[in-house]
C-alpha cells in the first residue's frame, strides 16, 4: 500500500525543536517510502490558534527543507481544523447513533474534586460522575450550563505495535475513563478530529512524540467504532537537555524563530538532529534531502535524546 504521512502541527505558538525533529522524521519516512506527504493545521481551538502563526509554520517548514504534495494553505480550507466542523458533526452523529454518548457537566473543578487517580501525562482518569444521570437530571442540568460529550468506554485492553516503542496497552475503562468528544464551548477534542481527519486524508503513517502515545488507544478505540482504518503509529523521542532534564525556558524556547537567527541556515540544525538522533555519525551540517537515502525506523531510539550543547543558547545561562 502506497505510504501517506503526514505533519498536523497546532499553531498556538512558533514551532519548536522538538516539533521541527516530528516534522523531519515524518517526512523522511514518507520520502525514503517514495509516498505522499500532507500538512494538516490543527487550529481546532481557533482563538488560541490565529492564521498568521499557521503560515509562519509554512515558512518555518520552508526554511528547514520539509515540502508537502498537499495540505497548508495552498490546499485552501479543507486542510484547517477550524473549517472542518460539518465533517466532525458527521462523526458525531455516528457516535449518538450508536448510544455512546452522554452529556458530562463536570467543571474543571469538581473534575478535580473527584479525586481519580491521576495518569502519567498529567490528565484525570474520569470518575464516571455524569455517566448515569437520569433524563430528567439531564434536563435539570442542562438549564444551568452547557454540557461536553463524553464517549463510553469499554473494559478490555486495547493493545497496538508502535513502530518506535513496540507494543503499548491499556485499558480505557480503568486507565483514561470516558473521554471528551466536545467541550462544552462546541469545539471538538484532539481525539475525534485526529481519527477523523487522518482516516478522511488518506493517512496511513502517523509519526509524532512520544508524550501522544497514551492517547493512541483512545482514537484506536474511534478508529473501530466509527468503521475506520487505523494507520500504524511511530512516537518518537522526545527531546531533553544535555543533561536529561526536561527542556525549559532556561534553554531559550529553542523555536524556529531563535534558531534561524542564531544559525543563519538550516544545515547546521539538521547535522546535529540527525547525530543526536542516530542518523549520521558525525554534527556535521548536512541539508535535510541527503539524509533519505539512508533513513531507516531501525536506526530510531525509543528513550529520549539528550540535545547537544551546541544548540542551546548557553549565551543565556
Ligand atoms: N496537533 C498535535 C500537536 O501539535 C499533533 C497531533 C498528532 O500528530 O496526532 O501536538
Amino acid at each position: 500500500m502506497a505510504v501517506c504521512g503526514r505533519f498536523a502541527p497546532t499553531p498556538s505558538g512558533r514551532i519548536h525543536l522538538g516539533n521541527i525533529l516530528c516534522a523531519m522524521l515524518s517526512w523522511l519516512s514518507v520520502r525514503a517510502a517514495g509516498g505522499t506527504y500532507l500538512l494538516r493545521i490543527e487550529d481546532l481551538d481557533a482563538m488560541r490558534c490565529p492564521r498568521e502563526l499557521a503560515d509562519q509554520i509554512e515558512d518555518d517548514l520552508h526554511w528547514f527543507g520539509i515540502d508537502w504534495d498537499a495540505g497548508g494553505s495552498a490546499g485552501g480550507d479543507a486542510w484547517y481544523q477550524s473549517k472542518r466542523t460539518e465533517i466532525y458533526d458527521r462523526a458525531f452523529a455516528e457516535l449518538e447513533r450508536q448510544g455512546l454518548l452522554y452529556p458530562c457537566f463536570c467543571s474543571r473543578a469538581e473534575l478535580h474534586a473527584a479525586q481519580a487517580p491521576h495518569r502519567s501525562d498529567g490528565t484525570y482518569v474520569y470518575a464516571g460522575t455524569c455517566r448515569g444521570l437520569t433524563p430528567e437530571q439531564i434536563a435539570q442540568k442542562r438549564r444551568q450550563r452547557p454540557p461536553a460529550a463524553r464517549v463510553r468506554v469499554p473494559d478490555r485492553v486495547i493493545s497496538f505495535a508502535d513502530g518506535c516503542q513496540g507494543t503499548y496497552c491499556e485499558n480505557l475503562a480503568r486507565d483514561c475513563g470516558d473521554f471528551i468528544i466536545r467541550r462544552s464551548d462546541g469545539v471538538y477534542g484532539y481525539q475525534l478530529a485526529v481519527v477523523v481527519d487522518d482516516a478522511a486524508m488518506g493517512v496511513t503513517e502517523v509519526v509524532r512524540g512520544r508524550d501522544l502515545l497514551e492517547s493512541t488507544p483512545r482514537q484506536l478505540y474511534l478508529y473501530e467504532v466509527l468503521g475506520l482504518a487505523a494507520p500504524c503509529f511511530y512516537h518518537i523521542p522526545l527531546l531533553t537537555a544535555p543533561d536529561g532534564r526536561r527542556l525549559s525556558k532556561r534553554d531559550g524556547d529553542l523555536d524556529l524563530g531563535l534558531l534561524r537567527a542564531r544559525f543563519g541556515r538550516p544545515e547546521p540544525i539538521v547535522g546535529m538532529l540527525a547525530a543526536a538522533i542516530g542518523l549520521r555519525p558525525t554534527t556535521q551540517p548536512v541539508a535535510l534531502r541527503e539524509l533519505i537515502a539512508d533513513f531507516s525506523w531501525e536506526r530510531i531510539p525509543r528513550g529520549d535524546i539528550a540535545l547537544p550543547r551546541e544548540i542551546l543558547q548557553t549565551e543565556r545561562a
